[in-house]
């Protein structure tokens, strides 16, 4: 049951709007004989997606092909199967698309109360589609929330120091929060927020397919990881997550107010740089 569920959370991920219970649906094999069922790691080594998963993928990624170029021998064409049936899949192709097909549908939110609470704008987030490494943070403060641009305060400044400590300036990585509108007075996001959001980072996550996620702070963390462990519990640690790694780290908010914990935090960063096969500069992030 839980597989069946995770498989239809990934196709909803990929943006397919519908599935058949028509059994030639079912049946129906990719265009280049790749059927949907169990293949091993990624040619490229990225060994973390479950096989079922990635097979779905790419049996998908066939099939948008396949329609998109109006390819004959594989007998598909956008739309339908060959034989004529209605295709019901469409997802966008690559990860711009989806990113972009997901703030569509975030549309104007009001989704939630903060909607109602002085948000100015959604905040969705920034960076680089294909990145390797992504940030996730809590919720857009108030500079966030007048530029639409994700860490961009005080705490964004020193994320922004942390990032290039690493080696890799803003573009290169991709940068979000939990929650993509401002609580107000920069309270602690609420319980119904989160449920009602986290869908969208969700999706983002599995359009950009990073191979590190750090997670600032306790709701990033406990949010991805769909835990309620208190941080001093998942701090220090790496997890497997869809495919990725996950390391759950210290939030630059609270960095800023108990710099002590920065080695601890440039620890963290170490330990990306190391899953990325980067070289490990020198120096730890200065205020
Ligand atoms: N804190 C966050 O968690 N996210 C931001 O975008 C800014 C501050």
């Amino acid at each position: 049951m839980d597989h069946l569920a995770e498989h239809l959370r990934f196709y909803q991920e990929l943006g397919v709007t519908g599935i058949s219970r028509d059994p030639k649906w079912r049946r129906r094999e990719g265009p280049a004989g790749d059927p949907a069922g169990p293949v091993g790691p990624d040619a490229d080594g990225r060994a973390g997606l479950p096989p079922s998963r990635e097979a779905l993928r790419r049996t998908a990624v066939a099939l948008a092909e396949a329609g998109q170029a109006g390819n004959p021998e594989a007998g598909l064409q956008a739309g339908t199967t060959n034989d004529g049936a209605v295709m019901p899949v469409t997802f966008a192709r690559s990860a711009v698309e989806l990113l972009t097909a997901i703030r569509d549908d975030i549309g104007e939110c009001t989704r939630c109360k903060l909607h109602t609470q002085g948000r100015t704008q959604v905040v969705f987030g920034v960076g680089n589609p294909s990145a390797d490494l992504m940030f996730v943070g809590e919720a857009p403060g108030a500079d966030e929330d007048v530029q639409g641009i994700p860490f961009v305060g005080r705490a964004g400044q020193l994320l922004t120091k942390m990032i290039e400590a690493m080696g890799f300036t803003r573009d290169e990585v991709y940068i979000a929060n939990v929650l993509k509108c401002r609580p107000p007075g920069n309270r602690n996001p609420e319980p119904d927020e989160i449920a009602m959001c986290q869908p969208f980072l969700f999706r983002q996550l599995a359009s950009i397919e990073p191979k590190v996620v750090i997670a600032l702070g306790a709701f990033a963390a406990k949010t991805l990881l769909q835990t309620q462990d208190p941080i001093s519990h998942l701090r220090g640690r790496v997890f497997d997550f869809r495919g990725a790694k996950l390391i759950p780290t210290f939030h630059p908010s609270f960095l800023l107010r108990s710099p002590g914990y920065k080695r601890e935090a440039w620890d963290d960063l170490k330990k990306a740089l190391a899953l990325l096969g980067r070289e490990i500069p020198g120096a730890a992030p200065s205020q």
